[in-house]
């Protein structure tokens, strides 16, 4: 499976969301965890894709760790913002795949931290590998509908 086969997958998990945002967890080309973005229908501001995803999956294990998320991947429709990349360093997670980035939502005009993934997992104490522009394009066009 390639990263756009996961990518496809978290696109369809956009078209649920609040906002257009989804991701998945992926492990051993296996789906661990599906998410999307639940901010309104929820009344929290932390329930973005990646959030979503991330509680879901480290809250039905038994332990803590911070690296309850090695070997794992996670995709992302979007670049993660500053909390959600904070999250990600927080759970270990191996790899962060990303469509759409911060500045493409900024241009247009969609609200971002103007802070990258990758400079935030750069600042962290995990080895986290940041691949971006997986079916960018895809991930945008989802909020021109
Ligand atoms: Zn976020």
């Amino acid at each position: 499976m390639n990263h756009e086969h996961w990518m496809e997958i978290a696109l369809e998990e956009a078209k649920k969301g609040d906002y257009p945002y989804g991701a998945v967890l992926v492990k051993d080309n296996q789906i661990f965890v599906k998410g999307y973005n639940t901010t309104v229908r929820d009344n929290d501001v932390s329930a973005h894709a990646e959030i979503n995803v991330l509680r879901s999956f480290t809250m039905g294990m038994k332990n803590y760790s911070l690296d309850i998320l090695r070997g794992y991947t996670l995709y992302t429709t979007c670049e993660p913002c500053p909390m959600c990349a904070a999250a990600c360093v927080w759970s270990g997670v191996s790899e962060i795949v990303y469509g759409a980035s911060i500045q493409e939502l900024i241009d247009m005009d969609i609200k971002q931290i103007d802070i990258s993934c990758e400079t935030l997992v750069k600042q962290g104490f995990q080895n986290i590998k940041v691949t971006p522009g997986i079916l960018g394009h895809k991930c945008l066009e989802l909020f021109k509908n």
